[in-house]
């Protein structure tokens, strides 16, 4: 078996019986990492599935296998853009969002849009269709928070004119979106705060990627892992496979028009923690190498996942040491296939 079919085996088997057949979803952003898996997943459900994408960040490699699968359809479109698609659906997922602290220095007015314009957009198409929405918002909305484990109702402290504010700031106004479109049209839309997550799909990339994968690939190469600032920020890590399981049983989930969820792991680390395990677990010789940390990281990211508990009979199953164990491997499987 495959790293991947052994990750959409640990997703659709605490799945049942969600079942999608006879059901059409848009997932905006369907190209990304998580979109990729979303998109696979629901195809695995029997749904038809229109992944919408402009390759912004996404990639086509992500889904590329799943081109040839019956009931898929891909439409290049930026949803910042208005758009209209052919078919009627029954449930919008809206990921599209560059979504890498380092995009937000490049990309700000992008971001920007994505989140609140394409928001809006796709919130239409929701209300057209008389479809579930769901809005992929961010941890990032609590800003560089106070209360831990944070719950739903903390609102937050945010540099609205920092650096991150292009994200932090769009994504809010994105759950402020959904509430009016909720509130003044009756449109059954949710919002998913959605804690660091991080499985294969994820860019390690350039200086785009994510600490995991920045982090397992500087280890494998045999470089100094990059420390932003002393390493005692903390982050709560979740296995993509728990994470997609999670949104996929709060759109299916019955009346939770209007609520707002954490999905997230509740096991925080320290990223110097984070860099250590990852040279324990790949008997790397690396070193570390501290550099400035950005303005505005948040020193700490803890869900309280008690609502997602409660609501959606969810919690993770993967611990930090499994996940890395088998994103490693993954990235071996494709460093040997590269050879
Ligand atoms: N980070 C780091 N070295 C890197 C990349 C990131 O120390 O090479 C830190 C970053 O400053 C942050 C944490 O790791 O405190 C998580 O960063 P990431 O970009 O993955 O996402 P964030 O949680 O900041 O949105």
């Amino acid at each position: 078996m495959t790293t991947d079919s052994y990750e959409m085996e640990l997703i659709l088997r605490n799945l049942n019986p969600i079942d999608f057949h006879s059901q059409s979803v848009l997932v905006t952003g369907g190209a990304g990492f998580l979109g990729s898996w979303l998109c696979e997943s629901l195809l695995n459900l029997g749904a038809a599935v229109l992944c919408m994408d402009n390759f912004a960040s996404g990639r086509e490699e992500n889904i590329q296998h799943l081109k040839k699968r019956h009931g898929f359809s891909f439409l290049f479109q930026d949803v910042s853009e208005k758009f209209t698609i052919e078919n009627n659906v029954d449930f919008v997922f809206h990921l599209a969002s560059r979504a890498s602290p380092l995009e937000f220095t490049d990309h700000p007015l992008e971001i920007l849009k994505s989140n609140t314009v394409g928001t809006m957009n796709a919130l239409e198409i929701a209300k057209q269709n008389n479809a579930v929405f769901l809005f992929t918002s961010t941890s990032e909305v609590y800003g560089d928070g106070n209360i831990f484990p944070t719950p739903e109702t903390y609102h937050g402290n945010v540099n609205p004119v920092g650096i991150r504010g292009c994200y932090d700031e769009a994504k809010r106004a994105g759950e402020a979106l959904c509430m009016a479109y909720h509130r003044q049209y009756g449109t059954d839309a949710r919002i998913v705060r959605i804690f660091n997550t991080y499985g294969p799909r994820m860019r390690s990339d350039g200086i785009y990627g994510r600490v995991i994968p920045r982090f397992i690939t500087q280890a494998m190469n045999g470089d100094n892992l990059t420390i932003f600032g002393d390493g005692s920020q903390t982050r709560s890590f979740c296995y993509v496979t728990d994470q997609v399981r999670g949104l996929i049983r709060f759109i299916s989930g019955d009346d939770l028009g209007g609520t707002v969820i954490n999905i997230g792991n509740p096991v925080e680390v320290s990223i110097q923690h984070l860099a250590q395990t990852i040279i324990r677990l790949l008997s790397s010789r690396s070193g570390i190498e501290f550099l400035p940390l950005p303005p505005d990281d948040p020193k700490r990211r803890l869900p309280d996942i008690t609502r997602a508990r409660e609501k959606l009979g969810w919690s993770p199953e993967i611990s930090l040491e499994e996940g890395l164990k088998r994103l490693i491997a993954e990235k071996r499987g494709k460093n040997s296939e590269n050879e």
